[in-house]
């Protein structure tokens, strides 16, 4: 199919995510949509019949993930796997998850028909985001057969578990299999969510990884004092030295080439104006492609908060130091890469890491999986100003119907 043939269907991807951008739990235009909440049953009946018109079978599974199947030349054939999330985080923006489910209903209809090697199966992910159970993947993990009795034990604001929010949908967990064999890769679309691809101007990326990511929870201990009887020489500020640390230890750190690393949270104890802070709470979130870079930074930014604390008469505490959280980077196929940036447009187009976690995470230590990214304007997600360019999404479609069609004329072995 041409690129004029595939602009109608980029159009109207685009049409259905705004489509699916009024299915809320809040009051429009307001977007959030948590894992199996009451917009969601709209949203699986839109998809069942976006699905359906396209040539495909629709199942839900176990854990509310909808899965469309266009079957390939031979019945039953392992299938293409295309997909992303339909979950979304509070006051969302439209194409966060959505955009990649719309394009691979898109990707089948540009097939109009003609029947491959291998099936395709389009996925909507129940949920990706973590916002109502504060764990993310739930859908893909679920997917992929690995939703371990604790996380099905999660339980979200109302006290309603993981568990009791699927069966209340109407789905049974306990009926989750995976088998890999099926498949035969992964493709996922997402917008970049970030300033890289603008910055470089570019429609389009391929991302070679899913960075990994250490959290620490940390504590300085000083002494709460009078804001006017205590001489400065005297003081144990607590709040001082966190915020040394913040600019000398975790800013100063930073500097690591392509890592970063972000104390998003930091609670004095006192919160009064004329009361020296006796002690303060703080997170650092540490990101870097590779693994034991990150966790020298780890190190290295923990030790900084140990010097500067020691200076100043404050003792540090890091809360979790054990690394059971850790998440180690994720690399994409090498061979899909390649494929995947050649459908895109050659060298020129951007190899990039990703900072941000996607299901391609999940899938990819199970199958051959990559991931394509879309520029975000102004880098804005997670926001009701996320967008895309019209033009853009035709050529990530483009991309993808290439990258089908490589697969079907040269498989992957
Ligand atoms: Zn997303």
């Amino acid at each position: 199919m041409t690129m004029d043939g595939l602009k109608p269907l980029a159009a109207a991807a685009l049409e259905r995510c705004d489509r699916l951008a009024r299915l809320s739990e809040h009051p429009l235009p307001r977007l959030t949509r948590t894992f199996l909440s009451p917009p969601m049953r709209e949203v699986h009946r839109l998809l069942r019949e976006w699905m359906t018109a396209a040539g495909m079978s629709v199942r839900v599974d176990g854990i509310g993930n909808v899965i469309g199947r266009y079957e390939g030349a031979v019945p039953g054939a392992p299938a293409l796997l295309i997909g992303s999330h339909l979950d979304t985080v509070p006051d969302a923006g439209r194409f966060d998850g959505v955009l990649g489910v719309m394009l691979g209903i898109a990707a089948v209809e540009a097939m109009a028909g003609r029947r491959l090697p291998f099936a395709i199966e389009v996925v909507g992910f129940s949920e990706e985001e973590g916002a109502r159970f504060g764990t993310p993947y739930l859908g893909s993990l679920g997917f992929v057969g690995r939703l371990s009795p604790e996380l099905l034990a999660l339980r979200d604001a109302n006290g309603a578990s993981v568990e009791h929010a699927a069966r209340s949908f109407g789905v049974d967990p306990s009926s989750l299999r995976f088998d890999a064999s099926r498949y035969v890769a992964y493709l996922e679309a997402h917008v970049e969510q970030g300033p890289v691809l603008e910055s470089r101007g570019a429609p389009l990326g391929v991302v070679s990884a899913i960075v990994g990511q250490s959290r620490r929870r940390v504590r300085f201990v000083g002494r709460a004092g009078h804001a006017g009887t205590t001489p400065m020489n005297l003081r144990r500020d607590a709040l001082a030295a966190a915020a040394e640390w913040v600019v000398r230890g975790v800013e100063g750190c930073a500097g690591w080439r392509g890592g970063v690393a972000t104390v998003g949270r930091m609670t004095p104890s006192s919160g009064a104006s004329n009361v020296i802070v006796g002690e303060v709470a703080a997170s650092v979130d540490v990101r870097h492609e590779a693994d034991e870079t990150r966790e020298r930074m780890v190190t290295e930014i923990l030790d900084a908060g140990q010097t500067i604390a020691a200076r100043r008469d404050v003792v540090f505490e890091v809360a979790d130091a054990a690394a059971a959280s850790d998440h180690r980077t994720v690399a994409m196929d090498a061979r899909l890469v390649g494929r995947l940036r050649a459908a895109a447009g050659g060298d020129d187009v951007p190899l990039l890491a990703s900072g941000a976690g996607h299901d391609a995470a999940i899938l990819a230590p199970l199958i051959p999986a990559c991931l394509l990214f879309v520029r975000s304007p102004g880098g804005v997600s997670h926001h009701p100003d996320e967008h895309v360019y019209a033009a853009d999404v035709e050529r990530a479609l483009a991309a993808m119907v290439r990258f089908v069609e490589s697969l079907a004329s040269d498989p992957l072995v």
